[in-house]
Order: structure tokens, then C-alpha cells, then sequence
């Protein structure tokens, strides 16, 4: 059994079975994780209020068979959550599981304490990454003047093929 104790962002939570949940978190120590909280749907759960996604955590993870996330405490992001959300879920699809990146760390912890979300952000995260946004054709079209990422394709689009597609708001975003 290995304990971690680390800062981290929650980006997400589903369900898993009747009262268990998987939750993503950013972390400083561990890059991207995906931790099992057991019974955290139970009413009496102690985590649960904590990991909620865009809340800034301190917790401690355990990885025995499975990685759990047991202790937390949280604040909770002052951002829009109509901004903050997108961003999360950008987070979620463009961050590979498990590298760690101090630079990277600052970048997003400091972006979401000042509700900095505007294109720019989402550009300069993506160019961190690798990912050059700008030098990016629009992968439909070939056209320079990228102005969306789509989160389900992982791809740039020009605004022309973004109106073409009719992705629904979750699933893009403009940069
Ligand atoms: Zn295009």
C-alpha cells in the first residue's frame, strides 16, 4: 500500500455502482488521477461535500489494489461555474493520466484562483501541452485561423466548419 498526501483540482465525478464514485483530480504530486471514493453517495460520507468538481483539495490517496481518495478538505473555486465547468472538462480531455508538470500545476491552479478563463487560457494550455494552437490548421477545412477545440475529437475547428458541425456547447470551446 502506498499513501500520497497532495494539492489537486477535482475536474470531474461519476458514479460507480450504488454508492461508490469515481473522481478525476489534477494533482501537484501525481499529474491526472482517476480515485475511487468508496460510499461517498451515502449522506454520512465525510469526502463527498469535498471532491466536487473546480473545488481546490488537500487529500490523501491511497493505492493498494485500487487508487482511493480517503481524506479531503476543500475550498470551493469563486469562478462562474458556467465558465468554470467547461474548463474543467477541457482539462479532463486534454491532460494524459499521470504526468506530473510543476509549470503546468501553476498554470492551471493560477488561472482558475482568478477565474481567468477567457480563449487565450484554453490556448495557452494547449500549447503547453503540445498540442500548437498556434500553428494549428482547422483539421476539417486546412484553414489558419483556428477558433474552437472540439473536447469529443480532440481537434481545432475554423468557426465556418464549428457552424457546419453543430456541436452542442459541451462539447466545445472557443479559443
Ligand atoms: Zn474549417
Amino acid at each position: 500500500m502506498i499513501e500520497y498526501y497532495t494539492e489537486g483540482i477535482v475536474l470531474s465525478r461519476d458514479s460507480r455502482g450504488e454508492l461508490d464514485r469515481i473522481v478525476t483530480i489534477y494533482t501537484k504530486e501525481l499529474g491526472k488521477v482517476a480515485a475511487l471514493t468508496k460510499s461517498s453517495r451515502k449522506i454520512t460520507s465525510k469526502v463527498s461535500g469535498h471532491l466536487m468538481p473546480g473545488n481546490a483539495v488537500r487529500l490523501r490517496i491511497v493505492e493498494n489494489k485500487t487508487v482511493q481518495a480517503m481524506d479531503a478538505l476543500s475550498e470551493k473555486s469563486k469562478c462562474d461555474a458556467k465558465r468554470l465547468l467547461p474548463f474543467l472538462q477541457f482539462l479532463d480531455e486534454v491532460i494524459p493520466q499521470g504526468e506530473t508538470d510543476p509549470e503546468l500545476w501553476d498554470l492551471i491552479t493560477k488561472t482558475i484562483s482568478e477565474c481567468h478563463l477567457g480563449p487565450e487560457t484554453y490556448r495557452q494550455i494547449l500549447n503547453f501541452l503540445g498540442f500548437g494552437a498556434d500553428e494549428m490548421l482547422c483539421e476539417r477545412c486546412k484553414k489558419n485561423e483556428i477558433a474552437h477545440f472540439s473536447l469529443t475529437d480532440i481537434m481545432f475547428l475554423c468557426r465556418g466548419c464549428a457552424s457546419i458541425l453543430n456541436l452542442r456547447p459541451d462539447e466545445i470551446v472557443k479559443i
